[in-house]
């Protein structure tokens, strides 16, 4: 298949990997430099803009920080719109917002291009490896025939429901996931202030009621061994609780633990900054405890 893959980031990047065996895969990236690296890397067409790469393609795929960032590259001489042709299968991978996501479509459903939110989690490492938990919000038939393109990547690909739904699950599951962030950097810094070496902490959460996905995989892996590595960024982690606490807004419930913790992740991204990883705000509570969570 013809498959024009927009946004080489920090996923975006293995997720088109994953696709150049297969299809027949141009890329096109903002800074041009990591487009022409892909292309030459993997064997891709580099396309000059948004509308090049367009221009013939069956599918395409985005996968940018925000749905703003998605609408943005909609107009113009050079824009998406211009190089869209009808039939194509529009599918975005960013975390999105559902609101933004139906004014893409709307946008969109003139030109006679079908349109999915198909946002994806299983991090960097679950993108190489093809395991990515895919969250698609769309007409059934345009998740049917999105299924194939999509399983390049994902293991585990779920139909959420109509449009936006899928960045709703998944703006949710991502406040979840910043909770336990949060609650671990408090929990484990007061067992090791308590006297409790860090590894024998972590390992027995990990044998008891409070595990989580964070404590079984990120803290051993990332936070006990001191690798900290940069695959996820704390803004746009941020960005997603954001995402989610305007839906509960919107659908009028009452969130105190999501909104104190949003506003925790806020305040976070404000001290550790814009390049920050997402399990950082740890750091921060090591910081204010003067206890390492390290062994
Ligand atoms: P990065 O910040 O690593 O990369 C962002 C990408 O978007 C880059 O290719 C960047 O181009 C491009 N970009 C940014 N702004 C614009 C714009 N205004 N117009 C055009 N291109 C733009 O983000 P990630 O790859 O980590 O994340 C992408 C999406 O996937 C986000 O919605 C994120 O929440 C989600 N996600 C990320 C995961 C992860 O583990 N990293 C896991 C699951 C979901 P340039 O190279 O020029 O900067």
């Amino acid at each position: 298949m013809k498959i024009a893959f927009l946004g080489l980031g920090a996923i975006g990047r293995p997720m088109a990997a994953r696709l150049a065996p297969l299809h027949q895969l141009t890329v096109w990236n903002r800074t041009a430099e990591r487009a022409a690296a892909f292309a030459s890397e993997h064997g891709a067409r580099q396309a000059s803009s948004p509308r090049d790469a367009a221009a013939g393609a069956e599918v395409v795929i985005t996968c940018l920080p925000t749905s703003a960032d998605v609408l943005s590259l909609l107009d113009g001489p050079d824009g998406l719109l211009a190089g869209l042709e009808r039939g194509t299968l529009f599918l975005d991978c960013t975390s999105g917002d559902a609101a933004t996501t139906r004014h893409i479509a709307e946008r969109l459903a003139p030109l006679g291009v079908d349109f999915a939110d198909a946002p994806v989690s299983g991090g960097t490492n679950g993108a190489a490896a093809g395991t990515l938990t895919v969250m698609v919000g769309g007409d059934p038939a345009v998740f049917e025939r999105a299924m194939p393109v999509l399983s390049a990547f994902g293991k585990r690909i779920v139909h959420m429901g109509s449009l936006g739904t899928g960045d709703s699950m998944k703006a949710v599951n991502n406040m979840l996931l910043g909770v336990n962030i949060l609650a671990l950097g408090e929990g484990l810094t007061a067992l090791v202030k308590a006297g409790v070496s860090p590894r024998v902490a972590v390992e027995t959460l990990n044998a008891s009621s409070g595990r989580s996905f964070v404590s079984e995989s990120l803290i051993p892996d990332r936070v006990l061994t001191g690798a900290w590595p940069n695959t996820f960024r704390l803004a746009l982690l941020e960005k997603d609780a954001g995402i989610c606490l305007q839906m509960l807004r919107e659908l009028g419930l009452p969130a105190p633990l999501l909104e104190r913790a949003g506003a925790l992740l806020h305040e976070a991204r404000g001290i550790l900054g814009e390049g920050a990883d997402y399990l950082e705000p740890i750091r921060l509570a090591e910081r204010r405890s003067g206890a390492e969570i390290r062994g």
